[in-house]
């Protein structure tokens, strides 16, 4: 029997096609968000005075690279699968990104779920997470959470939640997209906690309203933290401490230059892979190639080696030393 296959571009140019819309699907989805009041999402982070910033000054950031901007589409996309998820093990939530604002403190924020069977469960708050990151996989407590930047960005979220709705306990539920684990961590509302993150709205708030850059507002000095704020070098130019022997240059040549370079990175790199399987491609195929408007030429390279046996090239031996550097960017995250 015959097979036939249907003409068509074929799979290679399928899979080209794929992958230049899947990248320029995302590339859409990255924008600004104005951020006129204290996000429950911001309120938690280590630093005040980027609490503030994201309020006061989140028109002067850089948008999002294309990386994390797949992360906030991995979390929007799982939400509805965990949701679905809950529902199969028979547990039934409802609500979905109910909008939440405290007008008082200027707070807003969007919480994902409530457990439906209260008279079952109780009254429960469902913050739902996703994550690549094989630290939190493994989170147990709301204190496994709270050891880094973001874990304590989520918990403080989920006490907000608790203290605005009026509950006093949540379950956070994230999935490890690798593993497909669902990693459930109970949270009862510690009101001290929550308390002391409407005091920082407040002074917020005040700080807003004066409009005095933040003045009076915490800092941190935590260069693992800072090199990766959106405001660094932008809004805020903190004292970081980058330890003993860190030289910070207020050079604006060199600084064009380091960006120009960061900007032809990623073509320096196809160009030099390229022009190797390219080379290796027709390195056999004759002296002379011509494929379309290129022409290749081959030639033979003779070098000459001694070898010495190392008895004796251990007495020619000399030392020497070179300055090597390695370049990498003070910037974002890839949470
Ligand atoms: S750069 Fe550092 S000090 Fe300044 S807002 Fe960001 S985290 Fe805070």
């Amino acid at each position: 029997m015959t097979t036939t296959v249907a003409a068509g571009a074929g799979a290679e140019a399928l899979a080209e096609a794929i992958r230049e819309r899947f990248a320029s699907h995302i590339r859409e989805k990255i924008r600004i968000s104005p951020q006129h009041s204290n996000r429950a999402s911001s309120l938690g982070h280590p630093c005040e005075m980027r609490s503030y910033l994201d309020r006061a000054k989140w028109d002067k950031v850089a948008p999002v690279d294309e990386g994390l901007q797949r992360i906030f589409e991995r979390g929007n996309e799982m939400e509805p699968v965990v949701r679905r998820l809950l529902e199969d093990l028979g547990i039934r939530v409802t609500g979905e990104q109910m909008a939440v604002k405290w007008g008082a403190f200027q707070i807003t924020g969007h919480n994902d779920f409530r457990i439906a069977d209260t008279d079952k469960w109780g009254r429960i708050v469902v913050e739902i997470k996703s994550t690549g990151n094989p630290k939190f996989a493994k989170a147990r407590t709301a204190e496994d959470l709270r050891g880094s930047e973001l874990g304590e960005k989520w918990y403080a979220q989920v006490q907000l939640y608790m203290l605005l709705g009026n509950y006093d306990q949540a379950i956070m539920v994230i999935i490890d997209v690798l593993s497909w684990q669902l990693v459930v961590i109970p949270v009862a509302l510690d009101y001290e906690y929550a308390e002391t993150l409407l005091k920082r709205a407040e002074r917020i708030n005040a700080a807003i309203t004066s409009k005095r850059d933040g003045e009076g507002l915490a800092l941190i000095n935590n260069p693992k933290i800072c090199r990766r704020c959106p405001h660094y070098g932008v809004s805020c130019t903190p004292s970081v401490n980058f330890g003993d022997g860190v030289t910070v240059l207020a050079d604006d040549g060199l600084t064009a230059m380091l960006d120009r370079r960061g900007e032809l990175e990623p073509a320096a790199k196809e160009f030099a892979a390229l022009d190797t399987e390219v080379k290796d491609a027709v390195k056999t195929k004759g002296e002379m190639v011509i494929a379309g408007d290129w022409m290749i030429e081959n030639t033979e390279v003779t070098q000459k080696r001694s070898k010495v046996p190392p008895e004796i090239a251990a007495q020619y031996q000399t030392t020497s030393s070179y300055v090597k550097s390695h370049i990498t960017r003070l910037e974002s995250p890839k949470p």
